[in-house]
């Protein structure tokens, strides 16, 4: 199964996406992760994202299609892989179709989680990510407490979920990003739109509800 989910920043990309790769056991390929990864271990490449990262830029083209070439060269991702934020601009939906073709593969299927931009700017300031395991939570959902539910590592906001960065994401999400939508639904594979409202056990089910045609296609 080859998918990309796309959506806005706080749209659950992350939750759903983890939820559809164990489901399909294919890696979650997060260029937001890979890029937050080189930071902590302190790489150049790590060095130079940070800046745009804070200011809720977007790292430069390059750099996020030379993570992804890595990443699809993996013997995880020889079978399958869902990509949860990429591409974000047409020079990486280009740089994609390019190396999908370099290695006769092709995508299976492209859905968007469609949230209102309210609620995402609420979802996001009140997220909480654990720093040793990566999961991801909700102030509404831990209340008072600072460790995580799944590990017990510490939960804490990143740096660029502070609400005016995640203004900024919205805004580079409309100008670069929402185009592709366009741009995958009409193309021959077309776009999903699944609602991104509700609970997230109830947008997994969508999610699974419209994927399960491609599922049999794929796994036959
Ligand atoms: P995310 O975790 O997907 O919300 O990404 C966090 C930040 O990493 C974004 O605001 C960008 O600065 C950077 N980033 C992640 N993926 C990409 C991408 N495909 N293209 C450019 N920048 C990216």
């Amino acid at each position: 199964m080859k998918l990309i989910l796309m959506g806005p920043p706080g749209a659950g990309k992350g939750t759903q996406g983890d939820r559809l790769a164990a489901r399909f056991s294919i890696p979650r390929l997060s260029t937001g992760d890979m890029l937050r990864e080189a930071r902590k271990a302190g790489s150049p490449r790590g060095r130079e994202a940070q800046r745009y990262m804070d200011a809720g830029e977007l790292v430069p083209d390059d750099v996020i299609l030379g993570l992804v070439e890595e990443a699809l060269a993996t013997p995880a991702a020889a079978k399958g892989f869902l990509f949860d934020g990429f591409p974000r601009t047409m020079t990486q939906a280009d740089g994609l179709s390019a190396l999908l073709d370099s290695r006769s593969s092709e995508l299976d299927a492209v859905v968007t989680l469609d949230v209102p931009d309210e609620e995402l700017v609420a979802r996001i300031s009140g997220r909480r990510v654990c720093g040793a395991c990566g999961h991801i939570t909700h102030v509404i959902e831990i209340g008072d407490d600072t460790g995580c539910a799944v590990c017990g590592g510490p939960l804490i906001q990143r740096s660029d979920d502070s609400e005016a960065t995640v203004r900024r994401r919205l805004d580079v999400y409309r100008e670069q990003t929402e185009p592709l939508l366009e741009y995958y639904a009409r193309s021959p594979i077309g776009l999903t739109v699944v609602d991104g409202t509700g609970s997230v056990d109830e947008i997994t089910e969508a999610l699974l509800a419209v994927l399960a045609d491609t599922a049999d296609e794929v796994h036959g």
